[in-house]
């Protein structure tokens, strides 16, 4: 599904990505490992072009979605329209404090509905189909009881689970995960990692930047080990995190335990 090809990106004079190269299949998860600084998050700002990568190009189903060499030319609307194949949670949340759980997560929906050419005619049924989704993204996530509710009253996991709710109501083919869990308590961080399991279990394609090492090994159908701005070793969890093969990820792994 997903193809990344020879990603180079540099802030001023610092590298930080040196040609980064990896595909994965649809209905996998990926995770990312590697030490702070190793350029992972770099890695999936370029990937959504959030972050315009020097060079490289990101396939999705053998097409060209992104070049670097090219990105300049698309206007706004052509990226936000590429963008939306994939999903992002971030570590901060990144919720709208202003609205409640519900409308947090059909803003962005109702948004593009807008756009649709049908729109005018059937506003009312779309609408209202994009609120049915949405509560039933919320049950999924275990919060059907919190739709009213508004993300101060929400705890850190609590309000991580919405965004993941609101990523997915935006269909992303990829959803993509930096850190979701690294600004949350540790007895908060076992619910999302349980939400990520079972979007795995549905088959949900995933991509999850993160340091739970033992969840990564869990849920992961493939390891990547970045080190220094390139992939250093990838393969299933019982290679990549059991048996590495390679000597930096062994010894990353070591400092670990
Ligand atoms: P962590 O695990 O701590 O989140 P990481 O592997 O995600 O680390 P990145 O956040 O991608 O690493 O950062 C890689 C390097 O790029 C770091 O040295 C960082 O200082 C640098 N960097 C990242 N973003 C910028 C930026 N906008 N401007 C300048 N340097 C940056």
């Amino acid at each position: 599904i997903l193809e990344i090809k020879n990603l180079y990106k540099s802030f001023g004079k610092t590298g930080v990505l040196h040609g980064v190269n990896f595909s994965m299949e649809e209905g996998e998860v990926v995770s990312i490992i590697g030490a702070s600084g190793s350029g992972k998050t770099t890695l999936l700002r370029c990937i959504n072009f959030l972050e315009r990568a020097d060079s490289g190009q990101v396939l999705l189903d053998g097409q060209v979605l992104f070049d670097a060499e090219n990105q300049g030319r698309l206007t706004g609307k052509e990226l936000r329209k590429k963008q939306l194949n994939f999903g992002l949670v971030f570590q901060d949340f990144n919720l709208f404090p202003q609205y409640n759980v519900l409308d947090n997560v059909m803003l962005a929906p109702r948004l593009l509905a807008k756009e649709r050419p049908d729109f005018k005619a059937n506003r009312k049924a779309i609408f209202s189909e994009i609120e049915e989704t949405a509560r039933g993204l919320l049950n999924r996530v275990g919060l059907g009881d919190k739709l009213t509710n508004y993300p101060c009253e929400l705890s850190g996991g609590q309000k991580q689970r919405v965004s993941i709710a609101r990523a997915l109501a935006l269909k992303p083919r990829i959803l993509f995960f930096d850190e979701p869990t690294s600004a949350l308590d540790p007895e908060l961080t076992g619910e999302i990692l349980k939400v990520i399991r079972k979007l795995a279990e549905e088959h949900i394609t995933m991509v999850i930047v993160t340091h739970e090492i033992d969840f990564a090994s869990n849920v992961s159908d493939k390891v990547i080990f970045m080190a220094d701005g390139i992939v250093v070793e990838e393969g299933p969890p019982s290679q990549v995190i059991d048996h590495p093969q390679n000597e930096r990820t062994r010894s990353f792994l070591q400092k670990l335990n």
